[in-house]
């Protein structure tokens, strides 16, 4: 098992994302983060990139005082030191977009230059539920299997979304058009487990 570079977590984490003063498109209180340095570059290249489909995206501690409101509209996202236990390894992430709210990312999984990596997990995943969905895209940050190639290369330069990827992101992000509810939601799978990174 890698060992975590262990950061101490204090009451005060970070905020980071949307411009001040901004309201962004999409909250989002993240939990169990122990490599806060890491966690915090991914966070603001995540919302660099998000930003270029459209979407403003904003972080937040878990003891942040946004987080420790009622926020039923902000995304959740907690890191989980261990893979669970019926995950097939090398499963980096996991997301609900039918419940809407959840993802859990698998750190220990994570190869260990994790900033690029932990960045386009954050922008897949958060994307995914802007989208309302569990589809993938046939290249690019969407895509469900990133080659090794396209991992080494994400430190130079960020996966790209499709047009028909910010589509759905703009669609998801509309008010008429609320993230949390899919009206075809019972007919696909509630889950959706990802194994990025690795050669299909
Ligand atoms: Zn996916």
């Amino acid at each position: 098992m890698r060992k975590l570079l262990q950061i101490l977590l204090t009451a005060v984490l970070f905020t980071a994302g949307a411009a001040a003063g901004e309201k962004p498109d999409v909250s989002v209180c993240l939990s169990g983060a122990d490599d806060l340095y890491t966690v915090s570059r991914a966070e603001t290249l995540a919302s660099t990139m998000l930003r270029g489909a459209g979407a403003s995206v904003e972080f937040h501690g878990e003891n942040s005082r946004f987080c420790r409101r009622d926020n039923g509209q902000a995304l959740t996202i907690t890191f989980v030191s261990r893979l669970p236990p019926g995950l097939a390894r090398g499963t980096l992430a996991s997301a609900w977009p039918y419940e809407g709210s959840h993802i859990a990312i698998y750190y220990d999984q994570l190869p260990p230059e994790r900033t690029y990596i932990l960045a386009h997990i954050l922008v897949h995943e958060i994307a995914h539920m802007l989208e309302g969905t569990i589809r993938h895209s046939d290249f690019g940050v969407m895509n469900a299997n990133w080659s090794r190639a396209e991992v080494a290369q994400m430190r130079f330069r960020n996966l790209p979304f499709t047009e028909l990827d910010k589509m759905l992101i703009q669609a998801g992000i509309t008010p008429s058009s609320h993230r949390h509810v899919s009206s075809s939601a019972s007919a696909i799978p509630q889950y959706h487990a990802e194994r990025l990174g690795r050669e299909p």
